[in-house]
């Protein structure tokens, strides 16, 4: 069988990992299975690409389409238009694709109408806010999927409501927990540690790059400020993405507590999470990593297309007021941590399941 991989964006590489792992241990166990792996360029920033491809030694793309930034329909039309060509010139048997970015969409779409097989790693989540682009991503790419891994009976549920074939929905886990205990002990103190006297549990992670946060510049500022003050002894380590730094002038990042470093690579920014007192992000990733590390995750959303992170693990959705944020952690800093779990089967096999299931169907 032979597979093409698609990865555009940060999340998505570190989805990638353990699938290309799980290939190659299926290849070393006699099976007829190869892939090739296609960068569509989506994130080209060092920090949001080449850093996790060295970390997590991932293989150097066989290609990469090169697309860039762009407004969300030229971006889509640019993978589609390139990975169309790509496509034409190295056919496969199978598409793919991982998460809910523009490629992800934009991919699945141009194999379907090259008559290739499709298969959506984490299927079937849903938020229900079409505000956001990746919501329409995942319906998107979810309506012309063949075969659905899940990372939750929820996320099978939403895609059996929606028609889809049983025996092609499988609820495997998580891959993007599969990354995470397969690098727990590599994880690495920043080189910044001691400058900003960091220890264990003195400060909080913050990381915002939605758009409903972040595009308008002085509610962003209102924002941040209401955090700085949040809790008094606290150091607050925000990692700014590179969509949020390009909206925040310098003289808006001179704040008492919060301490601006760059996007970090995966084996310090996991050092950096493991430690933290709570997490205030606007990330669904991060969500799920936190309920493994048993970290108190803040969700600075409306709504999470990960439910089981509220329902199981340990986030708390706050939505984007300042104000609740505040309640919701003064109730944290009084009550403690809220009693929380691991959701079912993110063990760090998932990658395994999905390779076992896709030989299978061949
Ligand atoms: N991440 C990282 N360094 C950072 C910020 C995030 O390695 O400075 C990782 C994080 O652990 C998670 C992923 O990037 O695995 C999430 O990426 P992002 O927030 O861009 O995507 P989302 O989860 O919102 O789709």
């Amino acid at each position: 069988m032979k597979i093409t991989i698609i990865a555009g964006a940060r999340p998505n590489f570190i989805k990638i990992a353990p699938i290309i792992n799980a290939i190659k241990k299926k290849q070393n166990e006699g099976f007829e299975i190869s892939f090739r792996l296609v960068h569509t360029g989506q994130h080209y920033d060092k920090n949001l690409s080449d850093t996790f491809f060295e970390e997590l030694n991932i293989p150097q793309p066989d290609v990469n389409l090169d697309v860039k930034s762009g407004t969300q329909s030229e971006q889509t039309a640019a993978i589609m238009i390139a990975f169309e060509r790509e496509l034409v010139i190295h056919p496969c048997d199978l598409v793919l694709v991982v998460g809910d970015v523009n490629s992800t969409m934009a991919c699945a779409i141009v194999a379907k109408k090259c008559h290739t097989k499709v298969a959506h790693v984490e299927a079937g989540i849903r938020s229900g806010d079409l505000s956001m682009p990746e919501e329409i991503n995942r319906m998107l790419t979810d309506s012309i999927t063949d075969y659905f891994f899940t990372t939750s009976t929820s996320a099978s549920d939403n895609l059996l409501k929606l028609g889809c074939n049983p025996e092609n929905v499988h609820f495997v886990g998580n891959v993007m927990i599969d990354t995470l205990l397969q690098n727990l002990n590599r994880i690495s103190v920043p080189d910044f540690w001691n400058e900003h006297q960091l220890s264990e549990k003195n400060y909080i992670i913050l990381t915002l790059h939605r758009p409903a946060n972040v595009d308008e510049v002085s509610s962003l500022v209102a924002l941040l400020q209401g955090i700085d003050t949040l809790v008094g002894d606290k150091k607050i380590l925000f990692p700014i993405h590179p969509r949020t730094q390009a909206i925040l002038s310098e003289n808006q990042t001179n704040f008492k507590n919060i301490i601006f470093v760059l996007p970090q690579g995966y084996l310090n920014f996991m050092y950096l999470i493991k430690n933290s007192f709570a997490v205030i992000t606007d990330s669904g990733g991060i969500s799920e990593e936190t309920t493994v590390l048993r970290i108190p995750c803040f969700t600075m959303r409306n709504n999470t297309e990960r439910p089981e992170t509220e329902t199981i693990g340990t986030n708390t959705i706050v939505g984007t007021s300042l104000d609740n944020l505040r309640e919701r952690f003064a109730a944290f800093l009084q009550n403690g941590p809220k009693k929380a779990g691991i959701p079912e089967l993110w063990d760090g096999k998932a990658s395994e399941r999905i390779i076992s299931i896709l030989v299978d169907k061949k």
